[in-house]
This record gives structure tokens, C-alpha cells and sequence, in this order.
């Protein structure tokens, strides 16, 4: 299978039509961004990084009952997926207080939240991602109401599955971002799951593996992103 024609050229991935129907190839480019972008750079292998950990982590997911955009990857910064109409939601699950619930509510960071906090965002770049209501997501008919109930269902379900594999390689899953989107009546977890959406931390020094080396120039992101790609497979590999 091959790369057509490019269908969207996200902040870090392009998408990219293919000669099967349904199917899309999503590229994993060595672009790395924070703050809305007002952060740009480009980190050798940061792609192939993040598209391996997506990979182990949505083969995992759908052995374990959750449908994912994924079929398989073609070399190790490209996968074909499932073509999906995608759902403009951010949907946020956090196990600990930290990031921007921190700065935008008194929450002290570093609270366990249990139960875990669903947050809902718009993805619009441009409105900075507005943090929506149950609400305001119906009445915006972004999904169902049934959909919804959905949505937050395989959250928590990704969240408890996630949590207790990176547990096992002494890692916290501090919090994470996914994304859905629909095929006919079909709701598939889409985008990618890796160190840019989640925020991890050490079990045991307390020390950040994830994006947050690079929005906080907390160490050298590529080791650390490459450490953690190692870390997570191998825990993957155990199950
Ligand atoms: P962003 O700039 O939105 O952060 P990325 O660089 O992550 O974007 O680009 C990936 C884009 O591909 C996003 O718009 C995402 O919604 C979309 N996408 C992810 N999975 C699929 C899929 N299975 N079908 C169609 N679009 C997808």
C-alpha cells in the first residue's frame, strides 16, 4: 500500500489517502509543537517514537474489547488506519491533578482524582481548544446523547487498560488525550495514543516522560521519549 494524495497536514502527523478504499495512511513526522503552537521544533526519530507506542498501545486496546482506527503499520513512521469522519472532541481523562486543570481551577497538583475526571474539549486551534459541557456538546449535535455515553464508557475503559500496563513498568498514567471518530454507526478510537497525548510520570523519582521534558525543558526529550518507548513495548510484550 502507498501514500496518494495528502488529506490533512496536522501539527504533527499527515494524513494521506491510499489505493484501498476506507483505508488512510497516517504519517508520523518528526514535528514536535506545544502551546498552540507557539512552540515548534524538529526532533530526529521523535516520529517513529510515538507512531511504535501507538501502535502497541491500540493492538493492545483491541484485544481487550476497544475498537480502534488501527490495522498495521507499513515501516516505523507509517500506519494505515481506518478512515474515519473524525469528531472534533478532545477527550481527556485525568487520574492526578496536573497541567492546565491546575492553573485553571484550585485543584493542588499532584491530587489523585478517584473517580478519574473526564474533561471534554472543542478541538478548534483556533478557540484554543474551549473546554465544553455535556450540553453544549448535544446541543452543538457533535454526537448523540447515546454517543456520548459511549465515548466516556471506552475513556475510562482505555484509562483502567492503559494505567495498569504502564503501572507494571513503574510508570504513572498521570492523564491522556484520544480522539473518536465515526465509520457509518460505528464509534473507533482514532488519532494516536504516545508521550505527546499522555502525561507521565516516574513511580518512583516523580520524574516527567512525556511532552512536558519538551514544553518545560525539563532534559533532553529524545532520550526520554526513547527510554519510554522502550519501557512501554516491553510492558506490552509481558502481557
Ligand atoms: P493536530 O494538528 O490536530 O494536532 P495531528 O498532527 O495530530 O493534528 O494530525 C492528525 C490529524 O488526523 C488530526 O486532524 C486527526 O483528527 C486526524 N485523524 C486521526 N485519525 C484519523 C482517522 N482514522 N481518519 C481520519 N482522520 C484522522
Amino acid at each position: 500500500m502507498k501514500c496518494k494524495d495528502l488529506l490533512i497536514k496536522g501539527k504533527a502527523k499527515s494524513v494521506y489517502t491510499t489505493d484501498t478504499k476506507g483505508k488512510l495512511i497516517v504519517e508520523f513526522r518528526d514535528d514536535i509543537t506545544a502551546f498552540d503552537g507557539g512552540k515548534k521544533d524538529v526532533l530526529k526519530n521523535k516520529g517513529c517514537h510515538n507512531a511504535g507506542v501507538s501502535a502497541f498501545f491500540f493492538e493492545y486496546l483491541e484485544k481487550n474489547g476497544v475498537k480502534t482506527h488501527f490495522f498495521t503499520m507499513l515501516d516505523p513512521y507509517h500506519m494505515v488506519v481506518r478512515k474515519l469522519e473524525m469528531i472534533p472532541l478532545e477527550v481527556i481523562v485525568r487520574n492526578i491533578a496536573a497541567g492546565s486543570i491546575v492553573r485553571n481551577y484550585p485543584f493542588r497538583e499532584g491530587t489523585l482524582l478517584d473517580p478519574p475526571l473526564i474533561v471534554i474539549d472543542y478541538k478548534d486551534d483556533a478557540r484554543h481548544d474551549p473546554m465544553l459541557n455535556d450540553e453544549i456538546i448535544i446541543a452543538l449535535k457533535l454526537v448523540t446523547p447515546a454517543e456520548l455515553i459511549k465515548i466516556k464508557k471506552v475513556a475510562l475503559d482505555v484509562n483502567r487498560l492503559l494505567s495498569v500496563l504502564l503501572a507494571a513498568e513503574g510508570i504513572t498514567l498521570v492523564d491522556f488525550k484520544i480522539e473518536f471518530g465515526r465509520k457509518g454507526k460505528t464509534i473507533y478510537l482514532g488519532d494516536e495514543i504516545s508521550m505527546d497525548s499522555m502525561r507521565l510520570w516516574d513511580k518512583k523519582t516523580g520524574e516527567s516522560l512525556d511532552k512536558d521534558v519538551y514544553r518545560f525543558e525539563k532534559g533532553d526529550v529524545m532520550t526520554i521519549y526513547n527510554q519510554v518507548a522502550q519501557r512501554i513495548t516491553r510492558s506490552v510484550k509481558k502481557q
